[in-house]
């Protein structure tokens, strides 16, 4: 049987910023393939790249050189000039950004939030989202939480959570998370990587940046360094 292609892949990706007149190259020809069930761990100081990495990954932001593949096929295209992203399905791949209030709308209620990938895919009608919300809110410890409360009530560490049952909610091929536990104490940390490997063991792919090394050690299948934007598999 032919092996599977990775649910996500970068092939010598490189991607930089002006800033003035200088331009800084966040990421430096990296590579890297996740396959379904794979929980991949990044870890290197501040300003190493991480962040754009996973945004690479996700496909948010186009690669300046190298491919980026989802499911075997290329994430980006070209129409009229300009880079058009092209998963394979909506939500195929979820990001968890750093900042939390990115991976949210403000005005939302974040039961609405937490459905919207599930709404994207026009599967279940508004009640039965609603319903589906507050099940993924309890999977990250979150049962009590008022399902109308906006993002702006909440703690950083409640709007994690928040942001890490949305990227689960409509059950994702890979999902990419930034620092996802670094609000959170350990209880609740030790819960949402019982999670990880809970929708991993269903087969979903897991890129995690933390600065946590043990964590990291301990959860996943393959850590990588980044340093000055290269990255480096430290272990397997
Ligand atoms: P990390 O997540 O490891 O802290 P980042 O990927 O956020 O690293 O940043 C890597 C480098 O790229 C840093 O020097 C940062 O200032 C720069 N950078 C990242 N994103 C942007 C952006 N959108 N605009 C300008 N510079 C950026
Ligand atoms: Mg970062």
């Amino acid at each position: 049987m032919p092996e599977r292609s990775p649910v996500i892949e970068v092939r010598g990706v490189s991607r930089g910023y002006a800033l003035g007149r200088r331009r800084i190259q966040a990421v430096r020809h990296a590579d890297l393939a996740v396959r379904e069930g794979e929980i991949v761990g990044v870890h290197g100081p501040s300003g190493s790249g991480k962040s754009t990495l996973l945004r690479l990954l996700a496909a948010v932001e186009p690669p300046d050189e190298g491919k980026v593949l989802l499911g075997g096929r290329a994430a980006w295209s070209r129409r009229y000039g300009r880079p058009y992203r092209d998963p394979p399905r909506p939500g195929y791949v979820m990001p968890v950004f750093q900042n939390p209030f990115a991976s949210l709308d403000v005005r939302w209620p974040i039961w609405r939030s937490v459905a919207e990938p599930v709404a994207i895919a026009g599967s279940l009608p508004r009640a039965g989202r609603r319903a589906l919300a507050a099940e993924r809110l309890d999977a990250v410890g979150l049962g009590g939480l008022d399902l109308d409360a906006t993002p702006s009530e909440l703690s950083i560490g409640q709007c994690q959570r928040v942001a890490v049952a949305r990227a689960l909610a409509a059950s994702p091929a890979a999902v990419v998370a930034d620092e996802p536990t670094s609000a959170l104490d350990v209880t609740t940390v030790a819960g949402m990587l019982r999670l990880f490997k809970q929708v991993t063991a269903d087969g979903t792919a897991l890129v995690l940046v933390s600065h946590d090394q043990n964590m990291l050690h301990a959860l996943c299948d393959r850590v990588y360094a980044m340093g000055a934007g290269r990255l480096e598999m430290i272990a397997y």
